[in-house]
């Protein structure tokens, strides 16, 4: 959005900006609130603090250790850090005696809560429709009008849900995406033996699955595109891809390898928690001995090509894997299909700026900023948007700090924070 000259004065200026208020900017505010000057002012869309709710069920836990906070691995003395969370909040004792291997879903959620609050920082209920470019400032905005300018913005806007192709154009209720699930169920009065399929052999996916079965429901159709429902490989030795030594490696290597190795890699991130497909698998079984018969159908090696809706149920096609079509039906469907990533509200003046590769995608340098005309003085940064340029670390929260840190220092032009990780058995290089 153009404004008029000499009215950018009276909107308020930051050195820093933030659009959205996830657990990437959430650390890059942390991080900032005693660097940059002034701090990181955000601008979130939701109208309060929010972590994939919907997705926070009882039994749901993180994949990450919660060492690997929003501070700690840069800086273990901030404030904002997952201990001082507890201690301050007086749950310290009874979290540790609860003795979690992973923390629940839930307790990261209100971690992040707990850290927006102490910034005081993130403007909520404000989508960010544009950033534009006008005398030397970015100028951000929503459908109403200029919010603020900015020396620097870092665009940390997350992912969506991913609907595929083929079930675009259903009726409301009869595809239904993980994170309304919850919902639909206390709409509508379910029969337990009534069919319904999920599609996606993740996490999400799997933890559907238990969710159904957990209310009652005993004709699951699970349906993933892998041959088996995948584990994630969170071995020691697949943990030295997320570190920030691995992560320079990675990012000195030719773009044709690196799209590679993130292919092979996938697993260390995409896969379903042991603990999740043990619980799944345990459920299955104790139904049959109580009840006669198995409530879960595995699926795998099936993808879903065509979907049609006929008289309240839905039918699918999948094409199989080895060769072949199949044919399943339910009342409705779950879709647990992977997510994508939000698009950039850049304007079209401030887009013809920028460097592209030859995908058309913005270019991305080794400190997240994006090349464009004038980064020398002015700075766009993209935090989670480039597995294939830094790695499956990226659209993780397993080096947030450190990314946040990569950033902060470069917005700096200083090294606000060492990032110190030296005792490296593996050799890669
Ligand atoms: C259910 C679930 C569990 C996960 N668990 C783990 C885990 O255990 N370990 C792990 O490493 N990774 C996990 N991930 C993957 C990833 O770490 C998370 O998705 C994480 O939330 C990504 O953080 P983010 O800040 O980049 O994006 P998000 O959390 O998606 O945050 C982006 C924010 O930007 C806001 N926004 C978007 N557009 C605008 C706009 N135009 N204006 C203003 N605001 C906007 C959104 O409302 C959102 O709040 C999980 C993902 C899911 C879906």
């Amino acid at each position: 959005m153009q404004i008029p000259e000499g009215t950018q004065s009276v909107l308020p200026h930051h050195h820093v900006v933030g659009l959205g208020a996830g657990p990437a900017n959430l650390s890059l505010a942390a991080l900032g609130a005693n660097t940059v000057p002034g701090g990181v002012a955000l601008f979130e869309r939701r109208e309060g603090p929010a972590w994939h709710p919907g997705l926070l069920r009882t039994g749901t836990q993180l994949q990450t250790s919660w060492i690997k906070d929003l501070v700690s691995l840069a800086d273990p003395c901030n404030p904002l850090s997952f201990l001082n969370y507890l201690v301050s909040t007086g749950r310290i004792y009874a979290f540790l005696n609860a003795q979690y291997d992973a923390i629940p879903r839930l307790e990261y959620a209100r971690y992040l809560a707990w850290a927006s609050a102490q910034l005081g920082t993130v403007n909520y209920g404000t989508e960010v429709a544009e950033v534009d470019f006008s005398g030397g400032r970015f100028v951000v905005s929503s459908a109403s009008g200029p919010l603020a300018t900015a020396d620097h913005v870092v665009f940390g806007l997350g992912t969506r849900p991913e609907v595929p192709a083929c079930f675009e154009g259903l009726g409301a209720g009869g595809a239904i995406l993980a994170e309304h699930l919850e919902a639909h169920l206390s709409t509508v009065s379910s029969l337990p033996y009534e069919q319904v399929i999920v599609v996606g052999g993740g996490q999400t996916g799997a933890e559907c699955v238990l969710h159904l079965m957990q209310r009652g429901f005993r004709d699951i159709r699970w349906i993933g595109r892998r041959q088996w429902f995948a584990p994630m490989d969170d071995s020691p030795s697949a943990n030295d891809f997320y570190r920030p030594t691995y992560l320079r490696f990675f990012q000195g290597l030719p773009e044709d390898i690196r799209a590679r190795y993130v292919g092979e890699q996938t697993l260390t991130s995409d896969g379903v928690s042991m603990v999740t497909l043990q619980q799944l698998y345990q459920a299955n079984y104790e139904a049959f001995l109580s009840e006669g018969r198995s409530p879960v159908m595995m699926l795998p090696g099936r993808n879903v090509v065509e979907v049609a809706e006929r008289h309240g149920s839905i039918a699918l096609w999948c094409e199989r894997d080895w060769g072949g079509r199949e044919r399943h039906a339910a009342r409705f469907v779950v879709l647990a299909t992977g997510r994508r990533q939000a698009a950039l509200p850049i304007s079209s003046r401030l887009a013809g700026l920028m460097e592209l590769d030859a995908g058309d995608e913005p270019v991305i340098d080794s400190d997240y900023s994006l090349r464009w005309k004038h980064a020398e003085t002015n700075r766009m940064y993209v935090q989670n948007r480039s597995r294939v340029g830094h790695g499956l670390a990226d659209p993780n929260l397993s080096l947030l700090a450190v990314r946040s840190a990569v950033i902060l220092n470069s917005v700096l032009e200083r090294q606000a924070f060492a990032i110190r990780d030296e005792q490296m058995n593996t050799v890669w290089a």
